[in-house]
């Protein structure tokens, strides 16, 4: 009686056998997976919409299973969440992002990274010190380092959080609001967090073409963020139509599977290639 096998996206390079959506992994399995280092990040383009260059990444998590794989977040992040893994593991994506900033900065790219932030470690006031320690043992610019947060993360433990992310804006991390549209306060949090990038969620990108109501809804997030002086990231680009109407709607950054899946850093130089000619 097996039940209905769903298959994860693709990914760019690595071919993935068919993961079961409902399948989950226990805190130890997890615990020991962060411990070997079984974690590693993959990079998708945020490409700018009038000239098609890459600014930045984001940084999403992936896990190298020995048995099964690449397995992607939906699978692992609820359980990390609800067991408080999630604040070493955050450690050490941050890590290795930096590690990745730094690298590019030799090579004379000047690349921002966007690493996710869950609601848990928000509450650890002593995070932004972190970070400002290990962005100047890397002597990495501290605005290269983007955090996207969830309007819905930011609703648990609002006084906390809210002292977390002053701080990182007050040593020039830039801050990002994620999904934005899909909670229930996002003008509230605009209006207490300074952001500096809205991303418009995927929901709405992906039916503007097609639905008058959608399209209102980016047109309407685009020009409250610039009124506000954010710049605005559309996910979940698929379509070169897509693609028209955001330059269009004067949508700041495009991300999605038009332009680039999740990669391996080592892919990107080729991929970047291929983009631009
Ligand atoms: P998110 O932050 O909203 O990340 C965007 C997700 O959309 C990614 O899924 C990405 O692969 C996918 N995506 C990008 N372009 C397209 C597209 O054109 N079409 C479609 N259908 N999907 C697209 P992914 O990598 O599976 O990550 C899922 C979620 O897991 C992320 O959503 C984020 O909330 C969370 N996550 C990923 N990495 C981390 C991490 O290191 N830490 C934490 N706390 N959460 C993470
Ligand atoms: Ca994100
Ligand atoms: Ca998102
Ligand atoms: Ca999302």
């Amino acid at each position: 009686e097996l039940l209905e096998l769903y298959f994860v996206e693709q990914t760019a390079n690595i071919a993935q056998p068919a993961i079961p959506k409902e399948l989950t992994f226990d805190e130890d399995e997890l615990d020991k997976a962060i411990n070997d280092d079984q974690f590693v990040l993959y990079y998708q383009p945020k490409v700018l919409l009038k000239s098609g260059r890459m600014v930045s990444v984001e940084a999403l998590a992936r896990w190298h299973h020995p048995e099964i794989g690449v397995v992607n977040p939906v699978h692992f992040i609820p359980m990390m969440e609800s067991s408080g893994l999630i604040a070493p593991m955050t450690i050490k994506m941050i890590d290795l992002a930096l590690d990745q900033v730094r690298l590019w900065c030799e090579q004379g790219r000047n690349i921002a990274v966007g690493v996710n932030l869950s609601a848990a470690i928000l509450s650890n006031t002593d995070l932004p010190d972190m970070l400002i320690q290990k962005t100047r043992d890397l002597n990495i610019p501290p605005e290269l380092l983007t955090l996207e947060i969830t309007e819905s993360s930011l609703i648990q433990n609002a006084a906390l959080s809210l002292e977390t992310l002053a701080r990182f804006k007050l040593h020039g991390f830039s801050l990002s609001i994620d999904d934005f549209g899909t909670g229930y306060s996002s003008m509230q949090q605009l209006n207490r967090i300074p952001f500096s990038e809205l991303k418009i969620d995927r929901s709405f990108v992906s039916n503007a073409c097609h639905d008058k109501t959608h399209k209102a809804i980016v047109e309407a997030n685009i020009s409250l963020a610039h009124n506000l002086n954010m710049q605005t990231v559309a996910e979940g680009v698929e379509t070169v139509e897509d693609w028209q109407l955001l330059h269009e709607l004067n949508c700041d950054l495009a991300q999605g599977y038009f332009i680039a899946k999740p990669m391996p850093a080592e892919a990107l130089s080729q991929w970047e290639q291929e983009w631009l000619t």
